[in-house]
């Protein structure tokens, strides 16, 4: 049946077939339990089955992909169980799984959401290979004083460890996307980090106009932001930019 492709859903279906084997090389995936968000037409889900997953479970949203991930789930009985659901209603932690690995070519419109959305599902994740777009894989690993550190770097860097690994122009998909993608590897640290409720806020408001010092893009909403920072260390006169993720954190404790 001809599909007809949703942008809302950000459906780029990726094409190249050594490009879909790499991405299910990067990491071991023999006898795991391994979410697929967003299968699609089931490309890189056919990938991932000739690696021999213990389990696969694929989360897709669009209705009309229905017939061609049940007619994959009915010949792979054993191994497929195929969920029509929007990945952002979804608990990972009710499968009962006590580690999963997850493998995606994300729909672009909410990677950044989702992945930060994740972060408390964590304890349970072993790593996520995602393919996302080169800019948003810029701001998950950029190093704090580069262009593209921001609430997004932070954020993850606390609690993962984020590599490039490599990219892939648009001609690899159809329909070709306007932007570069890259492929990335987020392995999630053994010890589990709390989440600081205060952080993401903290976050948001430093990061609101980089060019404004650390102390006036929070004074607003704290007023003793300057004496907190200086007591705890951090300059109050630098950029949010300038900040390291642990500083961050500082802030977020003191600022209750
Ligand atoms: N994995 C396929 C398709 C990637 S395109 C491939 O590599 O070719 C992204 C896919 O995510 C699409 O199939 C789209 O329908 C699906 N999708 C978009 N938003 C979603 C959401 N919120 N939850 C689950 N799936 C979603």
């Amino acid at each position: 049946m001809q599909h007809f492709f949703k942008k809302s859903l950000g459906q780029h279906f990726l094409v190249n077939k050594s490009i879909l084997k790499k991405i299910v090389s990067i990491k071991d995936i023999r006898d795991k339990i391994i979410f697929e968000i967003g299968p699609g037409q089931g490309a890189l889900t056919k990938e991932i089955l000739q690696n021999k997953p213990k389990k696969l479970i694929l989360i897709e949203k669009d209705r009309n992909l229905r017939s061609g991930l049940l007619k994959l789930q009915e010949k792979f009985k054993d191994t497929v169980s195929y969920i029509y659901d929007d990945i952002l209603n979804i608990n990972l932690k009710d499968f009962n799984y006590n580690k999963i690995q997850i493998i995606s070519n994300l729909p672009y419109n909410i990677a950044s959401t989702l992945i930060i959305r994740l972060i408390i599902d964590f304890d349970i994740v072993e790593s996520m290979v995602l393919m996302v777009q080169k800019e948003v894989a810029e701001r998950l690993s950029a190093e704090v004083s580069t262009p593209y550190y921001s609430r997004l770097s932070v954020l993850i860097q606390l609690h993962a460890v984020v590599e490039k690994v490599f990219e892939v122009e648009p001609h690899n998909f159809t329909p070709k996307p306007k932007v570069k993608s890259t492929v990335i590897k987020i392995t999630p640290y053994r010890k589990k980090k709390k989440i600081y409720d205060e952080l993401d806020r903290i976050l948001k408001i430093s990061f609101r106009q980089r060019r404004k010092t650390i102390k006036n893009n929070l004074k607003t909403f704290y007023i003793d932001a300057e004496k907190k920072m200086l007591e705890c260390g951090i300059d109050p006169n630098s950029r949010p930019q300038d900040l390291e993720p642990n500083d961050f954190v500082k802030l977020s404790r003191l600022l209750i």
